[in-house]
């Protein structure tokens, strides 16, 4: 029997997401979340992405980098359940797992050969300098199981309304202008989700969370946010 293996890192995930806070708890969450996933020499040939352009999605099994300083724990405080219940860590999608192994469905918007193979992807839940093990093609026919049950995980249904303050919106039209990233689509979606702990929703605090080289702030208050202000860090 194996009991342990090596295995090879193929390559890396370059992201929005920066830092922890507002990456999306799962892919699909946020459409505009964009990344990069740079293939590493030797599996950066052609031919290992020929045929690949032809699928709009693709599972990438990565490797919860930041997570493997705390280690893994057995059983696990899905924020989801307001941190009060614990859940057996393999019935959860805790980034605190042995292996420290995560798989996410994420679109596939093009690939480039400009500098070596990089993959264009969309829906991420990635932070900047993901591991990644492995890439599949998603099949619709046999990966989607329209009647499966998402037990305690089923999805939140309220979504926070985002507002800007005119400062924020203009920074954000600014920056579309200048980098063609779509920044305050961006930041709403991250927003709408709520990426605050579920502890800290009844209070009214300012937040920071930054997004490429972008820290924004915002303010939330019951059903609603306001993004007060964005600014370039360094
Ligand atoms: N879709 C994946 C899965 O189910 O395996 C990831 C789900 S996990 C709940 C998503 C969270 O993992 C994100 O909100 C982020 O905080 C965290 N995360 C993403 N990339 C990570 C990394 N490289 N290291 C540690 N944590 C990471």
């Amino acid at each position: 029997m194996i009991d342990r293996l090596s295995i090879e890192v193929i390559g890396h995930i370059n992201s929005c997401f920066t830092e922890k806070f507002g990456t999306p708890r799962q892919s699909g969450l946020v459409p505009s979340a964009a990344a990069r996933l740079r293939l590493c020499d030797p599996f950066n040939r052609r031919e290992m992405v020929r045929g690949l352009e032809e699928f709009s999605h693709l599972w990438i099994h990565f490797v919860f980098h930041q997570a493997m300083e705390d280690g893994w724990k057995s059983t696990v405080r899905p924020p989801r359940l307001g941190g009060s219940r614990r859940i057996g860590v393999w019935a959860t999608r805790s980034p605190h797992r042995p292996n420290f192994m995560g798989l996410s469905v994420v679109k596939l918007e093009g690939i480039e050969f400009d500098h070596g193979v990089e993959l264009l992807l969309t829906g991420v839940d990635l932070l900047d300098g993901t591991p990644v093990l492995d890439i599949k093609p998603y099949l619709p026919s046999s990966d989607r199981i329209e009647d499966a049950s998402a037990g305690w995980a089923a999805p939140e249904l309220e979504a926070l309304e985002v507002a800007y303050r005119p400062e924020a919106a203009d920074f954000c039209s600014a920056y579309e202008t200048k980098t063609g990233v779509p920044l305050r689509q961006l930041i709403s979606e991250v927003l709408r989700q709520d990426p605050r702990p579920p502890s800290q929703r009844e209070k009214k605090e300012m937040y920071g969370m930054r997004l490429y080289d972008i820290n924004v702030r915002w303010q939330a208050s019951g059903a609603s946010c306001l993004v007060r202000s964005c600014e370039k860090i360094g």
